[in-house]
């Protein structure tokens, strides 16, 4: 089938190059000329694993092609997707102004001529998007066009996104006639996926809905971690624990220093905003959101507990993305971390493996090194702060890491860090929801301050 992708970004431009991986035709629009002409040249902009090569193979078997022809894009597809952002809003409302926006512009391309087209929204929105986009394209489109809009929720995650997409779940289809979910369905056949049928509403709720609970459980193991603390319990061992409860499962399990990214913040945010304009407020998402804004300053006050100022203190930061595999910084709490620890007068040193400009651009102002090198990041470091759960931390050698810093001190945000190695290291080892461990040779003295139990 012939498709056009609205908007060419982590969304976008996977998607876009998947559909055509299965042997679809593909334009991905998008208004930035500069990520277009990049793309034309060969160069992808974001880092994903395995998109690259994704890319060009796709668009030499001239199955993908990249534009900022929207109106010609509208011409030749038969179904046209939008994938452009929604962020929030200062109340926490969703701005729909980008789908609005593109809902024009794809109104005015229409004409009547053209036949029957299906316009899918796969941009996460708020209940009711789908019928207020129909408004806009009956208003706007000259002449009396065939058109369906259609929900159709996204459910990739940046890091392994060309994965989750040619192997879902589950596809989620939002359709109000038989016609466009056929057409839908077609265009999902080759992926082998279950298919969730559902009215438009119902699948524009699914996806805050399947996103809310997502950062509910991570924010409830993060309670049961503060809980273990103070208790002398191991988080770890308790969500293997519920975990292997079938019912539960062991996903989203893991306790650290909270969710973040492009998703999970602003679609809790907007599913209680709907909720509270449709008058049954989901508040227990607000104690959601409470816990994961307690995470940063709770870790602070660990460090603080440990170095006591942080003025003048030298603090190493390992990972800027918000997660592991991709370089997406958008409200990381690494960027969090690092800029209240600059606040504070530390000196910060950070490192990524692929974050590194997009960091360097969401730090811009702040006095904070980025370094080139896992190692080098820490040198006179007096602790060291493990705030994503890239692979290659866990695996980096800490007698080395010793050798560089001041201090043996490790704070690890993502409980990711094998305890013996830092500890035959000579570290003394902070977690999220665990006791802290002192290599066996330390003074006692040096364990003051720590509050922890043990
Ligand atoms: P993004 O910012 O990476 O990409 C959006 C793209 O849209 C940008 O390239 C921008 O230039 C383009 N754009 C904006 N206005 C445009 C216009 N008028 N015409 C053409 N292009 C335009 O955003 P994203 O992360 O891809 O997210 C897009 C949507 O998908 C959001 O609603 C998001 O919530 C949802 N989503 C994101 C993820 C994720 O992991 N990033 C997962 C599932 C769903």
């Amino acid at each position: 089938m012939k498709l056009a992708i609205i908007g060419t970004g982590y969304v976008g431009l996977t998607t876009g190059t998947c559909f055509a991986e299965v042997g679809h035709t593909v334009v991905c629009v998008d208004n930035d000329v500069r990520k277009v002409d990049a793309l034309t040249g060969g160069r992808v902009p974001i880092y994903e694993p395995e998109l690259e090569a994704l890319v060009a193979s796709n668009v030499s078997a001239g199955r993908l092609s990249f534009s900022t022809d929207l109106p010609r894009a509208v011409a030749d597809s038969d179904i046209i997707f939008i994938a452009v952002p929604t962020p929030p809003q200062e109340d926490g409302s969703v701005d729909l102004s980008y789908i609005e926006a593109v809902s024009q512009e794809i109104a005015v391309s229409l004409r009547p001529e053209y036949g029957y087209r299906i316009v899918v929204d796969k941009s996460t929105v708020p209940v009711s998007t789908g019928s207020k986009v129909a408004q806009v394209i009956r208003r706007y489109a000259p002449g009396d066009v065939d058109v369906d809009v259609v929900s159709n929720p996204e459910f990739l995650r940046e890091g392994s996104a060309v994965n989750d997409l040619l192997h879902p779940d589950r596809i989620v289809i939002g359709a109000d006639s038989q016609r466009a979910m056929d057409m839908m369905k077609r265009v999902y056949q080759p992926f082998n996926a279950p298919i969730v049928e559902v009215d438009v509403p119902s699948a524009e709720l699914i996806k805050h809905a399947a996103n809310s609970f997502l950062a509910l459980k991570i924010s409830y193991i993060n309670a049961v971690a503060a809980v273990c603390e103070k208790a002398g319990a191991d988080v770890t061992q308790v969500a293997r624990g519920i975990g292997m409860d079938k019912r539960i499962s062991p996903h989203f399990l893991n306790a650290g220093l909270g969710y973040g990214g492009s998703c999970f913040p602003k679609d809790v945010k907007g599913f209680i905003n709907v909720s509270e304009q449709l008058g049954e407020p989901m508040n227990i998402l607000r104690e959601v959101e409470a816990i994961n804004e307690q995470q940063v300053p709770r870790l602070l006050a660990r460090i603080r507990e440990k170095l006591w100022v942080l003025r003048n203190k030298r603090i190493a930061v390992w990972g800027i993305a918000f997660k592991q595999n991709t370089d997406d910084v958008r409200e990381s709490v690494s960027v969090k971390i690092i800029k209240a620890l600059c606040d504070e007068g530390a000196h910060v040193t950070a490192y990524d493996p692929k974050a590194r400009e997009t960091g360097a651009a969401a730090l811009k102002g702040y006095p904070v090194t980025i370094c080139d090198d896992l190692y080098e990041c820490t040198r006179g470091a007096e602790t060291l702060i493990v705030a994503t759960e890239w692979r290659e931390f866990a695996l980096a050698n800490f007698g080395k890491v010793r050798e560089m810093m001041r201090l043996p001190i490790i704070f690890d945000g993502r409980n990711i860090l094998h305890a013996e190695n830092v500890l035959h290291a000579g570290f003394e080892y902070h977690s999220i929801g665990r006791r802290s461990l002192y290599p066996k040779a330390q003074s006692p003295q040096l364990r003051d301050g720590d509050n922890t139990a043990r």
